[in-house]
């Protein structure tokens, strides 16, 4: 089975101790990556999408999203999009037939429309609630519904109607996406509603995507999880602490940790290319 592949897709400049508790002042590239993983039948399968110009340009942004832009300031990396990157490797928008959504933060959902036949594999009870909410409570959430495509609704499959199985590492219970022990969805809960990872069993050695669990492994290994403001977006504190601990026992049992804001590492030649 091949490895899924993740592509840093845009970076947000942010000091390091924003992400790292007792980290440096000094501003670091937080990347923001999606994932690409080729199943055996179904074929490429996208993880989230990462941000877009949807976010950084056009009029036609809502006020809330020209100012969550103005905040973060995201930079998009050229010619790494998720469209940009799969068309280099003959993958066109239509061959995507699944794309896992982690979560409803517009830093995962931006490109959502540009993949006209994909079918979502996502927490349905987590978007009834978000979609539930006042326009407040939404912005307070990071849910932006403007990002997602008009008919998303009728396209989503939520993850808990695929079969449940007791995940293998101590990571509890989750459902397998596929119906066949390839990629397995790990509620990770905390970061925000319906916030999960996704686990490969089968690949050498095991991987989890922990998503945005944390924005650094080192806050993971070392216990350094932030104090400041970066903890003010968990949504649950108490079950963020305790998927911290999980994906932390993965780690010390021998897996592999990909985060999707592991802050970018201009030596490694992946990085914007699948
Ligand atoms: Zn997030």
């Amino acid at each position: 089975m091949r490895d899924p592949l993740f592509v840093n897709g845009a970076v947000v400049r942010a000091p390091e101790r924003l992400v790292l508790r007792g980290g440096r002042w000094t501003l670091i590239d937080i990347a923001v990556r999606y994932g690409v993983w080729h199943h055996p039948r179904l074929g490429p399968v996208l993880i989230d999408t990462g941000y877009t110009k949807r976010i950084t340009e056009g009029r036609e942004r809502s006020v809330a999203m020209k100012l969550y832009n103005a905040i973060l300031r995201p930079r998009l990396i050229k010619d790494a999009s998720p469209i940009e990157c799969l068309r280099r490797c003959g993958i066109m928008p239509e061959d995507i037939t699944y794309i896992v959504v982690t979560h409803f933060h517009a830093d995962h959902i931006a490109a959502l429309c540009d993949f006209p036949k994909a079918r979502f594999l996502a927490d349905g009870a987590a978007y009834a609630r978000l979609s539930a909410m006042t326009f407040r409570q939404q912005l307070h959430n990071g849910f932006f519904p403007d990002l997602l495509p008009k008919n998303f609704h009728e396209r989503l499959i939520s993850i808990d109607t695929r079969p449940s199985v007791t995940l293998p590492y101590g990571l509890g219970e989750g459902y397998d996406l596929f119906a066949d022990g390839s990629c397995l969805a790990v509620p990770l809960p905390g970061h925000a509603l319906g916030h999960l990872g996704l686990l490969w069993p089968s690949v050498s050695p095991p991987l989890l995507y922990a998503t945005d669990t944390q924005w650094m492994l080192r806050a993971i290994n070392e216990d350094r999880a932030p104090s400041g403001p970066a903890r003010l977006i968990y949504s649950d504190r108490a079950a963020a602490e305790a998927s911290i601990e999980k994906v932390r026992q993965f780690a010390g049992r021998g897996g592999r940790v990909v985060l999707c804001h592991e802050p970018s590492d201009p030596n490694a030649r992946h990085e914007g290319r699948p």
